[in-house]
């Protein structure tokens, strides 16, 4: 890469990276050379391990992601973790300023008894097996899945949705995804009969998007249930349906399933509202959960009412919402999960930090579509730049290349020419399979892939020798 004035790193190569890595690489004003570097050896983030492989066409936006990769001013360096490969002190000695996008990565907790059963697991967890991420937890969530008769996911969101839909959906429509196969063999042998999807206020307060509701309706082998009690409205939720056409089309969506009963062979999805959960019941494993009907206050918070019902489970998935992790050496406030930042400039005891920057779900919370990250992005980029011309960024000097001493210490850093050669080998391995690919899942298989790039590389070398 050609040496530029300012060398930028940028923390997280999902959507927030890669829209910072855009912004900077597509301005004149300031000369940049960027690295976009990411723990795992794959770019894409929550694009590849997050949006459910049965939404193809969103997943497609890594081919308009790729572009960024692609430009002569950003370097994909991937399979680096900083703060533990490399400190975050050693980073910012390597360039001018530093991005941190790397997202929010963890579960939010319920805080109840029983969370921790044997069968009780995040949907975290469950998203990261089925989009075949190289930390998943397989054994036990297979384990817990191949048990599961009875689903209660816990949470309206997005998420909620997208677990609930992959179970219900039949092994026919999975196939065509690129899910590795093993995720496939599970989803297919999995006993899934009934699947509750949980929210403790009413529809309209639920998160879910109208769309992405709509769709349960065209799963192949699944009917959706809605109790009518759950959708009666009070005043308060009345006006707020009057006053938003996406809660009033929710409410349509969810009235026109109604009157829907149970198939004989076909899996139930259920939408149940005002149900606070109270506790997992089990002493091995999961049986239930207990919950607690609600009532909705005009501040829009849930109360319990007293009336206590047990839904049976062999699974309860908590789609309570992601949360953000501290980086070693980076503050992030202990209630939001997030870095404090002003316009996207890290503030460290309330002061902004020279040099720091920070985008995406660690800097304003897990909310949002793929799309506001490039707005978020734009604003964290333009106040860098804007510290940049009036000098306010200290330049690092002469120092080793990031690569260079990355590969000193014994590390095996993925550039793009290797991230190529997984791209390809997920693609020959679908296509040996019928299916246009498959996920490499496990991190071996993916740095085996990796190596195929180097090895070409040092052979056309030597053969030019
Ligand atoms: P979310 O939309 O914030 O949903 C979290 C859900 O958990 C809410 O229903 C919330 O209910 C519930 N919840 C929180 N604490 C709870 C508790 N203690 N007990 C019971 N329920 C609790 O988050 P998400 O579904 O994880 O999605 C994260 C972001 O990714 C969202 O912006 C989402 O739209 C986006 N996303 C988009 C897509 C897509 O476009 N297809 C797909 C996946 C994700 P309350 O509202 O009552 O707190």
């Amino acid at each position: 890469m050609q040496r530029c004035p300012l060398r930028i790193a940028v923390v997280g190569a999902g959507p927030a990276g890669i829209y910072a890595a855009d912004a900077l690489a597509h301005q004149d004003a300031i000369p940049v050379a960027v690295d976009l570097i990411d723990r795992l050896p794959t770019p894409f983030g929550l694009v590849r391990h997050g949006i459910a492989p049965d939404h193809a066409k969103m997943r497609a936006l890594r081919e308009t992601l790729h572009h960024t990769l692609d430009h002569e001013r950003v370097r994909f360096v991937g399979n680096v973790e900083i703060g533990r490969d490399l400190g975050l002190d050693e980073l910012r000695r390597h360039v001018d300023a530093v991005v941190y996008t790397y997202g929010a990565a963890g579960d939010r907790r319920l805080g109840i008894e029983g969370e921790d059963l044997p069968g009780s697991l995040a949907a975290t967890d469950v998203v990261s097996w089925y989009c075949g991420h190289p930390d998943a937890d397989r054994a036990t969530v297979e384990d817990a899945i191949l048990r599961a008769r009875d689903v209660v996911v816990i949470g309206v969101g997005n998420v909620a949705l997208d677990v609930g839909r992959v179970l219900a959906r039949s092994p026919g429509e999975l196939v065509i995804t690129d899910m590795p196969q093993h995720v496939l063999d599970t989803l297919a042998a999995a006993p899934v009969e009934r699947v509750t999807v949980l929210g403790r206020r009413g529809p309209v307060q639920a998160t879910f998007t109208t769309q992405e509701l709509r769709e349960l309706d065209h799963l192949a082998d699944a009917v959706v249930l809605v109790d009518p009690a759950d959708l009666e409205l009070d005043p308060v939720a009345e006006e707020l349906a009057a006053a938003d056409r996406v809660l009033a089309r929710n409410l349509a969506t969810l009235r026109g399933w109604v009157g829907h009963s149970p198939a004989l062979g076909r899996v139930s999805v259920q939408l149940r509202f005002h149900a606070r959960p109270v506790r997992l019941l089990g002493t091995d494993r999961v049986t239930g959960l207990e919950v607690e009907r609600t009532v909705v206050d005009a501040a829009g918070r849930a109360t319990g009412t007293g009336e206590l019902d047990v839904v049976p489970a062999d699974l309860v998935v908590r789609s309570v919402g992601y949360r953000g992790h501290p980086l070693p050496g980076l503050p992030v406030d202990e209630r939001s999960g997030t870095v404090p930042h002003e316009a996207g400039r890290v503030l460290r005891e309330g002061v902004p930090s020279r040099g720091e920057y920070t985008a995406g779900w660690i800097k304003r919370g897990p909310t949002g579509v793929v799309g506001t990250n490039k707005h978020d992005a734009r604003e964290t980029v333009a106040a860098l730049l804007a510290d940049a011309a009036d000098g306010v960024l200290r330049p690092a000097g002469d120092v080793d290349d990031l690569v260079d001493t990355l590969v000193a210490r014994g590390l095996e850093p993925v550039l793009l020419s290797n991230w190529r050669a997984i791209d390809a080998a997920e693609a020959a391995l679908g296509a040996s399979r019928g299916r246009a690919r498959t996920t490499l899942h496990d991190r071996a298989s993916l740095l085996t892939a990796a190596r195929a790039a180097s090895a070409a590389a040092e052979g056309s070398a030597a053969a030019n020798r």
